[in-house]
């Protein structure tokens, strides 16, 4: 089976050969239906059996029918075409900072060169010197690209949960600059997508050269590549990109809104702006050479007749069209969460655990806490809480933070002992994925309701059984990043078929980790409201803690705990 990644993967590098080989308009057409084929909440084999490849943006009647073969057969004969067109180490040449198509191209027909070691080799030996376009800048900075690469595999996009403390650090940094105003985080990072390229940072600030002082100055900086009047480009210690520009107060809300993108997005909201006799990029809306928007977002998109635009939903999915007629969902908000499904103790918890808990609940505001008290596999407990501590727990109100022990299940969640739940007070079940096999439907129904589907992740392909189980539970699935959590493309399919999400806070996880940020971000993204996810509710052990609407059905239903 070839996934959609994968799809995805083999356009876009279509699309870079065809760059590479001189063509002028199809590598962005294969570059956009790469981008809608990633973003799909649904496996292209079915879409396939439907007939309805064309349906999805960008995707026509070439492209489908490349899709098709690629889904048929797992490979492409026009692929395999393109590539023996061009040298291997000519498309990594093309990933090399400061190296576009065009350069790439220059490098492989007019000089020769055909990867990033021959390129270092050209450079130490002064063949680019004298050729036109390479000023000696230029050189050195080829030169330091070419050295990375040379040293070390250049990296690709970075898992969201990386980038995030990296940001989260760089904007306390630009905070405490005396001269900066306004800092604010765009790109894909802002929109929460699962992966990020490159950071974009803008402030406002009074005079642009202290504040690049300052940021190159910061630990995490590697190396400066660029610097202008208002913008400077650096590359982390790890590899990751960032663009910090310095824009004028007027003109702040135009930047975060262009920067923060999709471009997909962007594209559509510029012929919006046609449409309406307006113009818009990066200082602001324009009718003629009169600025009529562009000090907040929320100016910028009411200059259009449009409401503002949640970032994690910019990706040209008909969110314009429900912005224009006030159709867009109300997303979920931190503030909302009330409650926490999923907390572990330390494998020999200490006696202060309990505290920590409750101390990082009120912290938050967050009124109940499942706490894993023990861990069942094979019908036989692998892991229990010490016994003093279940007497600290069992239906511990504490501070206004309620405790409430629930209990994993690997395999079979009919195969726990109902006795031993009461022994450990446990008020609901977590399901989690079998050591080896799929998740499979209980044999019976469990002796208390299945609240949470937790450890389990992968694609929408692999997700089908998980999603099976949870509705038949009325159960959660767990959302965030990690491969033990579902990413948005799943959320999404989980949302639109009535399965609930989940979303761990900051009292699941140790401080700093990036995780509750990020999967609030995720489920956001999958357009999720406070009605889609478990935890806006109160984790009350003898209330019905069905969704509305959605009731639990028979194998959820709380009472059978009760009627033991
Ligand atoms: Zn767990």
């Amino acid at each position: 089976m070839v996934s959609n990644t994968e799809v995805a993967g083999t356009l876009a590098e279509i699309a870079d050969l065809l760059d590479l080989l001189g063509e002028r308009f199809k590598p962005e057409a294969y570059r956009r239906a790469a981008r809608s084929i990633e973003a799909l909440p649904e496996g292209l084999e079915k879409i396939a059996a439907r007939g309805e490849l064309q349906s999805i943006p960008g995707v026509g009647e070439a492209i489908s029918g490349k899709v098709a073969e690629l889904l048929r057969s797992g490979s492409l004969a026009y692929l395999e075409r393109l590539r023996a067109q061009v040298p291997a180490g000519v498309l990594e040449l093309m990933r090399l900072p400061g190296v576009g198509p065009k350069t790439a191209r220059r490098f492989w027909t007019e000089l020769g060169i055909e990867g990033p070691a021959q390129l270092s080799q050209a450079i130490a030996a002064g063949r680019l010197s004298g050729v036109k376009g390479f000023a000696e800048k230029k050189i050195s900075q080829l030169r330091a690209a070419s050295g990375v690469v040379g040293s070390a595999p250049l990296p690709g996009r970075v898992p969201i949960e990386q980038a995030w403390p990296l940001a989260g650090s760089i904007v306390e940094a630009l905070r405490a600059v005396p001269t900066v105003h306004e800092v604010a985080v765009a790109g894909s990072l802002r929109r929460a997508r699962e992966t990020v390229g490159d950071l974009d940072v803008l402030v406002t600030a009074d005079r642009p050269e202290a504040v690049f002082d300052a940021f190159s100055r910061l630990p995490e900086v590697r190396e400066v590549r660029l610097r202008g009047p208002t913008k400077e480009t650096v590359v982390l210690a790890r590899g990751l990109q960032v663009d910090l520009r310095v824009v004028e107060p007027e003109a702040f809300g135009a930047a975060l809104q262009y920067f923060t993108g999709s471009k997909d997005h962007n594209v559509r909201l510029r012929s919006l702006a046609r449409e309406l006799g307006l113009k818009v990029n990066e200082y602001g809306v324009y009718r003629g050479d009169e600025r009529v928007a562009g000090r907040t977002e929320q100016d910028v998109y009411r200059a259009l007749g449009l409401a503002w635009i949640p970032p994690e939903l910019r990706e040209d999915q008909g969110e314009i069209a429900d912005a224009a007629v006030g159709r867009l969902p109300r997303l979920v908000e931190a503030p909302e969460l009330v409650s926490e499904l999923h907390a572990h103790l330390s494998p020999s918890p200490g006696s202060r655990e309990l505290e920590r808990l409750v101390a990082a609940a009120r912290l938050r505001s967050i009124r109940a806490v499942g706490v894993v008290v023990a861990r069942v596999r094979g019908g036989k407990p692998s892991w229990a809480a010490p016994p003093e501590m279940l007497d600290g727990l069992r239906g511990l109100t504490n501070q206004g933070v309620r405790l409430v022990p629930a209990v994993e299940v690997e395999g079979d969640l009919s195969s726990v002992d109902g006795d031993a739940l009461v022994a450990w007070g446990a008020e609901y079940l977590i399901a989690v994925p079998p050591e080896e096999g799929p998740f499979s439907a209980p044999a019976r129904r469990p002796p208390a309701p299945v609240r949470l589907v937790a450890h389990a992740g992968g694609s929408v392909e692999a997700a089908r059984p998980v999603l099976e189980l949870a509705r038949a539970c009325a159960a959660a699935i767990e959302v965030g990043p990690g491969v033990e959590r579902f990413d948005s493309i799943v959320a999404r399919v989980a949302r639109e078929s009535g399965v609930a999400l989940a979303v761990p806070t900051e009292v699941g996880t140790p401080a700093g980790d990036p995780t509750a940020a990020v999967a609030l971000g995720f489920v956001r993204r999958a357009g999720a409201t406070r009605e889609d996810v478990l935890n806006t509710q109160e984790l009350g052990g003898r209330v019905d803690l069905g969704l509305p609407g959605k009731g639990p059905n028979a194998l959820g239903r709380p009472s059978g705990r009760r009627r033991r």
